[in-house]
């Protein structure tokens, strides 16, 4: 099928119009790697800035399996019935490696993926965990001037990628699993330091008992942390992602929440402080892609690490060597 190419004017136009076939194409050229795609789509994003912002950012994490998606089916399902309108984003680093994405992808929200007023895209593929992430931040704009008033960010919750997701949302929330032993569930100390509200999942049938009891285990763990920048208790809460049960007290909660930030002071805060890392984090990652694509850099650095390796070297002269070569490079420009 032949695309129809549009301009930065009609792609901005568009957006604003709430046009979902434009704001798909738009991400797509957020996501690709060409540099004329991305000349164009920072130009989008330029134009859409002053349009976005208004919108509550969630993450959302678990491990596979926790009922991340059909969470987001049902979540997503009582928003769109309340008018809102939501989009579905994902950050998988892995999905490239796997030979596909398992988060955002529309198979796995049925309802969901039939409502006009929700937007499900799967995590970008191509490219480092800080790559993908970026783009996905800079799709959330897109979405926001398009009128999306929620957005949900998706992740695995076993690596890194929540730290990302940390640094784009408003509320991060941890999904989790009540029975297996191991309340923590491979779930890093880090990651539960993140969250502001865990939320145990599968709490139907059988199953009650054992969630609420993980819930007092996680309301006491959650005790021992530090208070939070934010001046926030994080809440610990059961639901049922499948049977639709406890959905409604999740909202409230993240309503309560997002009050509360918005009274202090602190949703502004911490937006600013996203925002100022973001550029901190861009100007880190053009200066080392600049390094290492340097053809001086590149022609040495075999040699250099060799003796490294041989002890000839130690890290440190081997990493000066290679910064002197790449400054001296630059100066020779
Ligand atoms: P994900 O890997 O985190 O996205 O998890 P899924 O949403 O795919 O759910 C994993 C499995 O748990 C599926 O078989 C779901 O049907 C099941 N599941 C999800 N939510 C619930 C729930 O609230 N109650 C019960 N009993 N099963 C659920």
């Amino acid at each position: 099928v032949a695309r129809r190419t549009y301009t930065v004017d009609e792609f901005v136009t568009g957006i604003l119009a709430s046009d979902i076939t434009c704001l798909s194409q738009a991400v797509t050229l957020v996501e690709s790697n060409r540099p004329e795609h991305q000349a164009i789509a920072q130009q989008i994003i330029e134009r859409c800035l002053p349009y976005s912002g208004k919108s509550m950012r969630i993450g959302i994490t678990g491990v596979p399996g926790a009922g991340k998606s059909t969470s987001i089916d049902t979540f997503g399902m009582h928003l769109v019935k309340q008018g809102r309108k939501l989009a579905v984003l994902a950050i998988d680093p892995s999905s490239e490696r796997s030979g596909g994405s398992i988060l955002g992808d529309k198979t796995r929200m049925e309802q969901l993926s039939r409502e006009k007023n929700a937007f499900i895209r799967p995590s970008p593929t191509a490219g480092s965990l800080g790559g993908v992430a970026r783009k996905t931040r800079e799709t959330i704009i897109l979405c926001e001037a398009a009128g999306f008033d929620t957005i949900f960010v998706e992740t695995v919750g076993v690596g890194q990628s929540e730290t990302a997701v940390h640094s784009m949302v408003d509320f991060f929330l941890l999904i989790q699993l009540a029975g297996t032993g191991d309340e923590l569930q491979g779930i890093k100390r880090g990651i539960m330091e993140m969250a502001d509200a865990i939320v145990i999942n599968k709490a139907d049938g059988d199953n009650i008992d054992k969630a609420n009891l993980a819930a007092s285990h996680f309301r006491n763990a959650l005790h021992l942390f530090p208070p939070t920048e934010s001046g926030w208790r994080p809440k610990v809460l059961t639901y049922s992602g499948f049977y639709g049960i406890g959905i409604k007290e999740i909202w409230d909660m993240i309503d309560e929440y997002r009050h509360f930030a918005m009274d202090s002071g602190y949703f502004t805060e911490k937006r600013q402080r996203q925002a100022k890392w973001w550029m901190y984090e861009s100007i880190n990652d053009a200066l080392k892609a600049s390094f290492y694509q340097n053809e001086h850099v590149q022609r040495l650095r075999p040699e250099v690490e060799q003796q490294v390796l041989s002890d000839t070297l130690s890290s440190f002269v081997g990493a000066q060597h290679l910064l002197d070569t790449y400054f001296e490079a630059l100066k020779g420009k």
